[in-house]
């Protein structure tokens, strides 16, 4: 397939990497970022667009993801499918669908997860709101570059996937952490509290496969010093958009709001910055109730 790439950052320049290995011809665009293995450059987002089945693009939120659409939708042929895998807000990815749509274009927002490692080793999940059509343009690419692609229904749906998926991360992560660091003060051994948790009502994600206590559980971020993994002020971003959601839909988000809360004080005020969001349990731990 022919395939534009917009945004080769951290995400994009491995995906795009992934599917040139794969055999598609894959020509590239970024402001800064250098060209992959394998991908052309194309030299503008115009260019990259111009003749591709799929454009694909990977950038840092909606409103940049909303000007580059506005330069790519008017380059692309009718009937190809503009697919972006940025995180962005549900109406950012509605407004470029409708804008793709009238044009004749298709139109998927198809965030991810799995984080640099799972593009590097092409097992992203893509979470996907379109339509079946476009979805199964582009499904032979989700599977290079995924080990995982679930269509979650029409435009936005994608985004309202992760953002859900990843309130709940934010806020099982904060419960496990201040539930170390009680135990902590209670003086309950750490691997005790793994041990019965992992096993018991409490177990989730945050606890089971990327424990935020050092040299307990499987390996993860808190073995490295903290060192992302998946960095606390991407969970922000993240909790902000669920946010951002919830008030556009009237949804009552109580531990939604309390996370995004302590995420922003833990990375605007405090020492989160490039830190890990498992960073939370030092955190915690090193605070009293005042
Ligand atoms: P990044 O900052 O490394 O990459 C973004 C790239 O977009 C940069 O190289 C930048 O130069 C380029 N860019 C910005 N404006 C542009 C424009 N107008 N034209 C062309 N290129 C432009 O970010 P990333 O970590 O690759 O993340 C990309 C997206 O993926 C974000 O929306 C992020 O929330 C999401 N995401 C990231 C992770 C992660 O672990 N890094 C995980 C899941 C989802």
């Amino acid at each position: 397939m022919k395939i534009g790439f917009i945004g080769l950052g951290n995400m994009g320049g491995p995906m795009a990497a992934n599917l040139a290995a794969a055999g598609h011809e894959v020509a590239g665009f970024d402001l800064h970022a250098p060209m992959p293995a394998g991908v052309q450059d194309a030299r503008s987002a115009e260019a990259a667009a111009t003749d591709a089945d799929v454009v694909i693009t990977m950038l840092p939120n909606g409103a940049i993801l909303r000007s580059v659409a506005a330069q790519l939708v008017p380059a692309m042929r009718a009937g190809a499918v503009l697919c972006d895998c940025s995180t962005v807000d549900v109406d950012s990815a509605r407004a470029v669908a409708e804008q793709a749509q009238a044009a004749g274009i298709g139109a998927l927002d198809a965030p991810v997860s799995g984080g640099v490692g799972g593009a590097t080793a092409g097992t992203l999940t893509f979470m996907v709101g379109g339509s079946a059509a476009a979805f199964a343009t582009a499904a032979a690419l989700f599977d290079v570059m995924g080990a995982k692609a679930v269509h979650c229904g029409d435009a936005g749906a994608g985004q309202a996937a992760k953002i859900c998926n990843n309130m709940i991360l934010g806020v099982t992560m904060i419960a496990t952490c201040e539930a170390f660091a009680l135990a902590d003060k209670l003086g309950l051994d750490r691997q005790k509290m793994f041990d019965v948790v992992s096993t018991s009502s409490g177990y989730s994600w945050s606890m089971n496969a990327y424990c935020p206590a050092p040299g307990i559980g499987p390996q993860s971020p808190a073995d490295n010093d903290y060192k992302p993994g998946f960095a606390a002020d991407l969970m922000l971003k993240d909790l902000r958009l669920a946010q951002q959601a919830a008030e556009g839909a009237d949804a009552d988000t109580p531990l939604g709001t309390a996370a995004t809360a302590l995420y922003a004080r833990f990375v605007e005020e405090e020492d989160g910055t490039g830190r890990d969001f498992s960073a939370m349990l030092p955190r915690f731990a090193s605070r009293g109730r005042g």
